[in-house]
């Protein structure tokens, strides 16, 4: 029987409990043995659990990339460990709330694998467990603050919980009359299938309206066991988007890109973010510059439905907020007319409308 139908048959605890944490335990890359790697672990802790560590052997760098350490990230002093100011903006443990109507909620110290981007680089893998204590502090704020509407659960992975534990932490929330929405964001699904149970579709489905935004950054994620996991989320009525992390030399190439997000729509994934690697210590080696994500996202316009096209977003350092980088088609713009470029910076021009008498009734009579 070969390694990966050994896998599938097992559940998805004893799957994340062989994980690998050390670069020698990957004997099978030939970087496994730098010595500077155990240093870079101490500092960034490693976790590659069986799956996808199969899924880096038959489908190569694109994947092992995103999980296994590398130097470049002891010598990267660009950045800040938290980039974003999550924590200057919490006002209690692990809840940050910076829009009005929106918090981050993060409820989870585990991921199914660490991804060598990440912007909580600085916690993952050093985390102790959440307690109890710590969600109801994060619930009664979120209670005490009638403005919140939306609530992003996240971590670590929420969906690395135990079905009963995530049933309470949603079901407190769900409690909260103003809540409208949560929102859970993940990687499960792409890297740890085997967690999307029928027990744990059956809890999810219990919290509508439920949307969830999943991570994948490659077309080489995606698996029948991936597929069959996002089918199960999807029948079970939540909304899926997904988040895309753009990392030089491993998907900035609209080619790329153009296949991951044709494929994700059918599995019923909204293509939402693309994101711009954040600053974050130790990842310099993964970002692009802004001009080729643009670049990017021109191509892809011209390329794919927009429905297969996400909204390029820089998450702005030192909690400025997420913005999205659009580029410009408008050349020119006056009471006139608007000449406007196309994908193919061919030039167009469009009348704007001739102006007539104020409209009767208008919106601001009725006001
Ligand atoms: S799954 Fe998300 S939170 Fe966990 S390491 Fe990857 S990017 Fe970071």
């Amino acid at each position: 029987m070969d390694k990966d139908s050994d896998i599938h048959r097992q559940d998805w605890k004893t799957i994340l409990s062989h994980s690998i944490q050390s670069p020698q335990e990957a004997a099978v890359f030939k970087e496994a043995h730098d010595p500077r790697l155990s240093e870079v672990v101490k500092r960034y802790p490693m976790r590659i659990n069986p799956y996808f560590l199969s899924l880096c052997e038959s489908r190569g760098e694109p994947l092992k990339r995103q999980v296994f350490p590398d130097a470049a990230e002891l010598d990267d002093e660009s950045g800040w460990t938290d980039p974003l100011a999550e924590d200057r903006d919490s006002p209690v443990s692990h809840l940050t709330h910076r829009y009005p109507d929106r918090v981050l909620f993060l409820v989870s110290n585990q991921c199914a694998v660490y991804c060598r981007y990440c912007t909580r680089k600085r916690k993952i893998g050093h985390w102790p467990h959440v307690k109890d204590e710590v969600i109801e502090a994060g619930v009664r704020y979120i209670a005490a603050h009638p403005e919140i509407k939306d609530v992003l659960l996240s971590g670590g992975d929420p969906l690395l919980l135990e079905d009963e534990r995530l049933d309470w932490i949603l079901s407190e929330i769900r409690s909260i009359r103003h809540v409208e929405i949560i929102r859970i964001g993940t990687r499960v699904p792409g890297v740890l299938p085997h967690r999307v149970t029928r027990e744990l579709v059956r809890v999810l489905k219990r919290h509508h309206p439920l949307f969830m935004n999943v991570h994948f950054n490659h077309p080489d994620e995606i698996t029948d066991e991936v597929r069959r996991a996002c089918r199960r989320l999807a029948d079970s009525g939540i909304s899926l988007g997904s988040q895309t992390v753009l990392l030089r030399g491993i998907n900035d190439d609209e080619r790329i890109l153009d296949v991951l997000f044709r494929q994700l729509l059918t599995m019923r994934i909204r293509p939402y973010y693309l994101l711009q690697a954040d600053l974050t210590r130790g990842t310099g080696h993964f970002r692009t510059c802004i001009e080729s994500g643009m670049r990017i996202m021109k191509r892809l316009r011209g390329r794919i439905s927009g429905l297969a096209v996400p909204y390029y977003m820089i998450d702005l350092p030192g909690g400025g907020g997420k913005v999205p980088l659009l580029p410009s088609y408008i050349e020119s713009l006056d009471p006139v007319q608007i000449v406007v470029k196309n994908f193919q910076d061919r030039l167009y021009t469009c009348p704007q409308p001739v102006p007539g008498p104020p409209e009767e009734n208008s919106q601001n009579d009725v006001l």
